[in-house]
């Protein structure tokens, strides 16, 4: 059966944050809480697949398929919203069979799955790559890695609107930036496709070099609004993926103060980075930001070792 529309518009909350580093920087801080769209098709990856979805719905698609990793926020959403809004879903893994609870969770929720291995899955770039899936699964649409892509950016451009119509109801005026974490800088760039004004700060939650700026700047391009400026900021410590003492500590510690749950690849190290900048004294004292929390929280399970003791599913 094809796919139809999912007629679902989701508005994540937006929440003001009190933490001392930030009292002590003079700086005001509301978070837009995408976490907490909805439990399972959650965070920016949503945002990001929601007009792929209604392209494969207009072209009449049998399912999506896509890939990532063993711990893939982006897999997890599409499993997700397949099982809700009834469609298909195939996910191609990057490694060796393994059994982490998001995969235990994209097999629950239904999504074939397909291990490439590293070699095969480092052949996801070359221009025949996926002619064999779609002569398998015949009238599936592919989902870039991660959600990357103008669709995906341009699905995200609607959180400026979800923020500032928020904005009365946390008694704040106006605001003067964002911040949120960079993956492949999709949701940047479709933030930015929208917001004419404001500064807008994207944490890397990859080292710097996998090309988020350039990635970003594409985006633009495509959209033609390549006038746009933003400011990365180097966020990924320890590596991708990687949780050092310090960051572990200072997760818990937020969470702790704030109510707020985070996870070790991208919240929290933008939070981080964020704290780093308010210490030292990059932001004007009276500044206001929105955190953009990005979601992501099915993997801190498996991420925080034996303190997740927050689950989300
Ligand atoms: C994927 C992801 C990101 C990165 O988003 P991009 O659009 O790729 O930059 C940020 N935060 C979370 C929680 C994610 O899952």
């Amino acid at each position: 059966m094809p796919i139809q529309i999912p007629h679902w518009r989701p508005e994540a909350p937006l929440q003001k944050l009190t933490l001392p580093w930030l009292e002590a920087a003079g700086v005001e801080l509301a978070c837009l809480r995408l976490d907490l769209v909805d439990p399972l098709v959650s965070g920016n990856k949503w945002f990001k697949l929601a007009p792929y979805l209604e392209q494969a719905a207009a072209i009449g698609a049998q399912g999506l398929i896509s890939l990532g990793g063993a711990h893939s926020n982006h897999l997890h959403a599409l499993a997700a919203a397949g099982q809700r809004f009834g469609f298909e879903s195939v996910g191609l893994l990057r490694g060796e069979v393994q059994q982490t609870p998001t995969v235990d969770d994209l097999q629950r929720m239904g999504m074939q799955l397909h291990w490439l291995g590293y070699g095969g899955y480092r052949a996801r770039h070359q221009p025949d790559f996926w002619t064999p899936w779609l002569a398998r699964y015949v009238g599936f649409q592919v989902v870039g890695e991660g959600g990357l892509g103008l669709q995906g950016a341009r699905g995200c451009s609607c959180l400026l609107a979800m923020a500032e119509a928020q904005l009365a109801d946390i008694g704040w005026p106006d605001f003067d930036a964002w911040w949120l974490a960079a993956g492949t800088g999709t949701t940047l760039a479709g933030l930015l496709l929208a917001e004419q004004r404001r500064q807008v700060f994207g944490a890397q939650a990859v080292p710097s070099g996998h090309g988020v700026a350039s990635q970003v700047a594409t985006l633009l391009n495509e959209a033609g609004a390549s006038g746009r400026s933003f400011q990365l900021i180097e966020a990924a410590r320890a590596g991708f993926a990687r949780l050092d003492e310090p960051l572990h500590q200072f997760i818990l510690e937020t969470e702790q103060a704030s109510g707020v749950p985070l996870e070790p690849v991208y919240t929290g190290k933008a939070l981080m980075a964020l704290r780093d900048f308010c210490k030292s004294g990059q932001l004007a004292r009276g500044s206001r930001l929105i955190f953009i929390h990005t979601g992501g929280l099915q993997g801190r399970r498996a991420l925080m070792g034996a303190s997740a003791d927050y689950t989300q599913v």
